[in-house]
């Protein structure tokens, strides 16, 4: 049976686990109204993939650990980054990727968890030209509420009639084992209830697969383990031909201004945080080293770009806005 979520626990989601949700400019007015909130990007000779936004929280700096207060507003200071007294702005994206005649959706968003003024992957999947029937795979990085939500529709049954929903073997076990409640803050448990009732229609269906770091997966996706934020989170990394690969990450990095230059800088939530660290640290390296193309769940809506070396650390280099190719995907 759905379960639906009563709007107390909605706004506390919002304000316990990210922050509070910053309003909807789209409640004020098409003069006030934001873009639709979809980017493509073609890569390689066979990929595109869209970026989807959901909306944007507020982060605390406060949950920025392993650096010292003063080094964390050095970074900060000339970066300008949109922040309120809730924290800073920090965007949350989902990325659907067509790849080998396939659609495949890595993270759904956050429907209906976080309130107002989020959860808008769904009107910007249709916005981009796609039904929810064409999503052929769902691609969990990890079973947070903010990645995950967006699965189920308003009726709490599965908003992707048609897709199976993959998620790490040790991520499954995880949320649905003893230890998710106790591990987790007193404050945060109910994000464990939030995972399970997300899970549920499709384990009820059959369309829930698990899967183990190297296994193939759908589309030529190879998963590569990124465990610390959660034991199971994982990215993805998909083929797009001439050479060229995308990364999908998820929670790899929370405050961009802080966690390139400085990648043993972690965030507060983060289960494992030195295990979030190495992790962090493999795959900025990775991605430098080969020129891979970066997707970030938590990176400015579009969230695509490059990471390239700097100083210590490393920087991110955002995509520029470019026309699609014609006569590709
Ligand atoms: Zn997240």
């Amino acid at each position: 049976m759905p379960v639906s979520l009563p709007t107390a626990l909605r706004r506390s989601a919002a304000a316990l686990f990210t922050g509070l949700a910053l309003a909807a400019a789209a409640q004020d007015g098409p003069h006030r109204q934001q873009v639709p909130g979809y980017y493509h990007q073609a890569i390689g000779s066979t990929l595109r993939v869209t970026a989807l936004f959901d909306g944007v929280v507020p982060l605390p700096r406060a949950q920025i650990k392993g650096l010292g207060a003063a080094q964390v507003d050095a970074l900060l200071k000339r970066r300008y980054v949109p922040e309120s007294p809730q924290g800073l702005q920090t965007s949350i994206n989902a990325y659907l990727v067509q790849v080998e005649g396939r659609r495949v959706l890595v993270d759904a968003g956050t429907a209906d968890c976080f309130g107002p003024g989020l959860g808008q992957v769904a009107a910007n999947l249709k916005a981009a030209g796609f039904r929810p029937e064409d999503v052929d795979d769902v691609l969990l990085t990890h079973a947070h509420p903010d990645h995950l939500c967006g699965v189920l529709g308003a009726d709490g049954a599965r908003a992707f009639p048609n897709a199976t929903l993959w998620l790490d073997d040790a991520e499954l076990a995880y949320w649905e084992g003893p230890e998710a409640e106790p591990r987790t803050p007193q404050a945060l448990r109910f994000i464990v209830g939030l995972a399970r009732r997300a899970l549920a229609p499709y384990q009820a269906a059959g369309r829930l697969r698990t899967f183990r770091p190297g296994d193939a997966l759908p589309g030529g996706v190879r998963a590569l383990a990124s465990p610390g934020h959660t034991p199971g989170h994982t990215s993805y990394l998909i083929g797009a031909g001439d050479g060229q690969q995308l990364l999908v990450w998820g929670d790899v990095v929370h405050y961009h201004v802080v966690q390139f230059a400085r990648p043993a800088a972690s965030y507060e939530p983060d289960v494992d945080r030195a295990q979030a660290v190495a992790s962090r640290r493999r795959l900025l390296a990775q991605a430098a080293r080969e020129g891979w193309w970066v997707a970030g769940a938590h990176l400015p809506f579009p969230g695509l770009g490059h990471v390239r070396p700097e100083g210590q650390g490393y920087a991110w280099v955002p995509a520029e806005f470019s026309p699609l190719p014609p006569g590709r995907p």
